[in-house]
């Protein structure tokens, strides 16, 4: 599952990080979700939760916070609403995803002796 793929790839970056730092645990993570990232909170969650065992991640709470899909329009910048064609109501330029399909570690908190 896609998931847990991600789940892998975070916990190995967080125990990176904790190696770097000489951290002895680590409490908790903060996990931006974009709304078009194809990743389901709920689930990235549950595979966090049967892997975290055994890493440095025992311990850590993660905390997933939801970010909605977010556009602008590529010629003047004004915020485009999803409904219908994503062209600017402005200029009727095509407009571009300012954010809401990242998958992003935003902060680790760390028990540094
Ligand atoms: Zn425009």
């Amino acid at each position: 599952m896609h998931e847990y793929s991600i789940v892998e790839a975070l916990i190995s970056r967080v125990a990176e990080e904790a190696r770097a730092r000489g951290a002895a645990g680590v409490s908790r993570l903060y996990v931006k979700i974009g709304a078009l990232s194809g990743v389901e909170p709920e689930l990235l969650a549950s595979a966090y939760e049967t892997f975290r065992e055994r890493t440095v991640c025992a311990g850590a709470e993660l905390r997933i916070e939801r970010v909605a899909e977010r556009w602008a329009c590529s010629g003047c910048g004004r915020t485009v609403e999803r409904a219908g064609a994503l062209l600017c109501p402005e200029c009727g330029r095509p407009a571009r995803l300012v954010e809401g399909d990242e998958i992003v570690l935003e902060r680790i908190e760390m028990e540094v002796p």
